[in-house]
């Protein structure tokens, strides 16, 4: 099959032909039919040593966790009923399915879990990805393969959202505009905040910003973020998300946030940075970490789809096949109007 091969930090993944995967009795071997490259994916392709908190890929390994496909076989252990011409998306992970995290839905939590896309398990920047049985999730008739491979990056902005203790009626700063921000921003909205403002350095990525659910948007670039957001809301934010994961950006969220506001920080930084803490400390704010999501995130963000209450689509700004994958991954590494890119093996 084919598949985007990582060769060694900061090279281009190579476009190469390696065996098909075998899967296990437990597991299903899945057709890719749509991939979205993350955020997580870059990083990742640059990662040289263990200092970022992440183990460098092996040669070889091949990314990408944000996908769906149609099921092509069964192992006969499969759990889940699943059949040959499913449609399905899954959960990045195969874990051991028993352990309390497995069955609270938290398998990222397992100590057994091996993580697609991280070179202990092939990813599905291929033809074909191995899927566990029980980390698969039907994707009903309402929802197409795009939409499907969006299941997983508007699961990381609900489970920021939850983790947010939204009120209705809030008013809400979003602070960077790539895709993480754009689905809390679309969570935001579903969940009632009165004023979804999202801010960004590149104005450009702001247009995108509206169809997801944002009432505001802000250039930061030019303009003074919190001064312009006083006079959208009339206020401070009651929550700020730090959707950007760079050094420099918990420290905006914090400055932005008022007394005894509430700010989560889901963009990932990987490199050392250094925040002020009597800026938290004074305004005596409640901060909260996010990391991934749990299975009700995919089970809700894939029924809202299929019932047409979210949208998800504004955010994909390219869909290319295997002979331009490898240029759109290096161009994503410049942030631009780019916003999430999905692979599709048969164009
Ligand atoms: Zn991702
Ligand atoms: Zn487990």
């Amino acid at each position: 099959m084919r598949a985007a091969l990582f060769e060694a930090p900061g090279q281009p993944l190579v476009i190469g032909d390696v065996e098909t995967p075998k899967p296990l009795p437990t597991d299903l071997l899945v057709k890719v039919k749509n991939c979205g490259i993350c955020g997580t994916d870059l990083h990742l392709s640059a990662v040289t040593d263990r200092s970022g908190g992440m183990a460098p890929l092996p040669a070889g390994a091949i990314m990408g966790h944000e996908f769906c496909g149609e099921v092509v076989e069964v192992g006969n252990q499969a759990p889940g009923g699943w059949h040959e011409g499913d449609r399905i998306c899954a959960l990045p992970y195969i874990a051991c399915g028993q352990c309390l995290e497995c069955l609270a839905g938290r398998g990222h939590r397992c100590h057994d879990a091996i993580f697609g896309g991280l070179g202990q398990l092939g990813g599905a920047y291929a033809d074909y990805v191995r899927v566990g049985g029980a980390e698969a999730l039907a994707l009903p008739d309402g929802v197409d393969y795009q939409a499907g491979a969006l299941v997983e990056p508007l699961s990381v902005g609900l489970h920021a959202v939850r983790a947010a203790h939204l009120r209705p009626g809030d008013a809400v700063l979003i602070v960077g505009a790539g895709p993480i921000g754009l689905a809390v921003a679309l969570w935001c909205r579903f969940f009632g905040a009165r004023h979804v403002v999202i801010s960004d350095l590149l104005a450009g990525r702001l247009d995108k910003a509206a169809a997801m659910g944002a009432t505001d948007g802000i250039d930061a670039s030019s303009e003074n973020v919190i001064g312009r957001f006083k006079q959208i809301a009339g206020s401070r934010p009651e929550v700020v998300f730090d959707c950007v994961g760079v050094p420099g950006s918990q420290q905006l969220a914090m400055d932005y946030a008022p007394m005894n506001g509430r700010m989560v920080v889901a963009g990932v930084c990987m490199r050392p940075d250094s925040i002020l803490p009597v800026k938290a400390i004074t305004k005596e704010l409640s901060v909260q970490y996010v990391y991934m999501y749990e299975r009700r995130d995919f089970e809700l963000a894939l029924e809202m789809l299929d019932r047409g209450r979210i949208d998800g689509g504004a955010m994909v700004t390219d869909v290319v096949g295997f002979d331009r994958f490898s240029a759109a991954f290096e161009d994503l590494k410049t942030p631009s109007h780019q916003c999430k890119i999905l692979l599709d093996p048969d164009v």
